[in-house]
């Protein structure tokens, strides 16, 4: 027994013994003050739990509340329908019902690039990382990976299989400099990073630009946060903005978030099709059995027909509104940014409680607290929607300062005015 090896694990890139050891205190915590392990159902953008509390959720994703939009629940239905059968199950290389195929046209239309299909963004990284990784998918020279410090959990979990056939490395947020330096010593580089922040900032796209233009540098970007919720059709933020729309550029993005369904798009431009048969065949889990199923296909298509029409910068205009309208109350750090998240900054001693508080008030904000963020970086997390009302907002605004929140400063002289006037729009939504 005792001359059985133990093993050293390299953790040269993950380390579970950390992340579980942090995190599951954090959850732990969350869970017995009744703010995590929270089991309701949704009825009319209202949540009630089996006891009978009723609360209305500002940590939801789905930005312009599309993912309950009648027409896309009768597009998911439809085409169940329509093409008879859930998931015919098998590889999509061998054999596939239209309808991924269908979905992919639209899709690419609407957003202008070759679009591939995922279950999530997730998957889609997973995959398509490691294939950049080794030169697949590019000009065939393998690029020094750099993932920014700050990028998604689902593209830092790549950091090992893209390690396993080229080098990786992690680089400070948005660090151009460093970027720069790389891109001289390497033949190719290929930055990981995150279109549009989670907690609001977005990518600095145009230097970005510059450097993909000087050295050929490939910029992987996720703007799972954008899509849908930024832009014209909701293109996102990188589309809208990256000067760089080739195959030195590859976006994917969340179907699951602002788009209101389910699935993933990645966004592709100049790419022939014999590289696209390659990420249909070798792209980690996009490959295997199970791609997007009929009903989220169903649902997808009726969502991007919603970008195609009017609603859509309805549905963005209402969602900035609401954004506006916190902010004229409570003060953030992210105050003033169109981007849907705030962080109300609270103490790590007080988070919890304060989140005890508003959910009892009958409103859902999640606390984020030491060991989950830094020291002296706790808060509330509120994210707002399209759907929510000015009186849930006004609501959830005065249970927020009640506990502490600080409040927004006065608005400057004309602001008053400028309210009035708003009034009887406001009051006929
Ligand atoms: C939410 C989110 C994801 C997860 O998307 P899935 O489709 O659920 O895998 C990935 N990346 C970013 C940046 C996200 O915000």
């Amino acid at each position: 027994m005792s001359d059985r090896k133990a093993i050293t694990p390299p953790h040269l890139y993950r380390n579970n013994d950390k992340a579980v050891g942090v995190g599951n205190a954090f959850w732990d915590m969350s869970e017995r003050n009744g703010l995590a392990g929270i089991v309701a159902e949704l009825q009319d953008g209202v949540l009630r739990t089996g006891v009978g509390h009723e609360f209305v959720n500002f940590t939801c994703c789905s930005y312009l509340d599309l993912d309950s939009h009648p027409k896309v629940i009768d597009g998911a239905i439809a085409a169940l329908r329509r093409f008879g059968v859930l998931d015919h199950c098998i590889p999509r290389s061998r054999v596939q019902i239209p309808a991924l195929l269908e979905l992919e046209a639209s899709l690419g239309e609407l957003f202008g690039a070759t679009v591939v299909s995922a279950i999530s963004a997730g998957v889609a990284s997973a995959g398509l990382l490691p294939l950049i990784a080794s030169g697949h998918l590019g000009n065939g020279i393998r690029p020094l990976m750099v993932f920014d410090k700050n990028c998604h959990v689902s593209l830092a979990g790549a950091k090992p299989t893209c390690a396993d056939e080229t080098e990786v490395v992690t680089c400070g947020h948005h660090d151009l400099g460093f970027l720069e330096d790389m891109c001289k010593q390497y033949q190719r580089v290929c930055y990981v990073v995150d279109g549009s922040d989670s907690l609001g900032g977005y990518a600095p796209v145009q230097e970005l630009g510059a450097l993909q233009e000087k050295y050929g540098m490939l910029v992987y970007y996720d703007d799972s946060h954008s899509i849908s919720a930024y832009g014209e059709r909701g293109i996102g933020y990188v589309r809208s903005h990256g000067p760089v729309l080739d195959e030195r550029t590859i976006t994917v993005a969340t179907l699951n978030k602002a788009f209101g369904t389910s699935g993933a798009a990645i966004l592709l431009d100049g790419y022939q099709k014999t590289t696209l048969r390659v990420i249909e065949r070798f792209a980690g889990a996009l490959c295997y059995s199970q791609p997007m199923n009929t009903a989220a296909v169903g649902a997808s298509l009726a969502s991007a027909e919603i970008h195609r029409t009017e609603e859509l910068p309805a549905l963005q205009q209402r969602m900035r509104d609401n954004i506006e309208l916190f902010d004229t109350h409570i003060k953030t750090e992210q105050t003033g940014t169109t981007y849907p998240i705030r962080v109300v900054p609270m103490t790590d001693e007080t988070v919890i409680e304060s989140g005890r508080r508003v959910y009892e008030a009958g409103f859902y904000v999640s606390p984020v607290f030491f060991p989950i963020v830094a020291r002296g970086t706790a808060g509330l997390r509120v994210m707002l929607r399209a759907g929510h009302t000015d009186e849930q907002i006004r609501r959830l605004c005065a249970v927020l300062i009640e506990v502490g929140a600080q409040q927004a400063a006065p608005l400057p002289e004309e602001a008053p005015l400028l309210e009035e006037t708003a009034m009887p729009e406001e009051a006929a939504r």
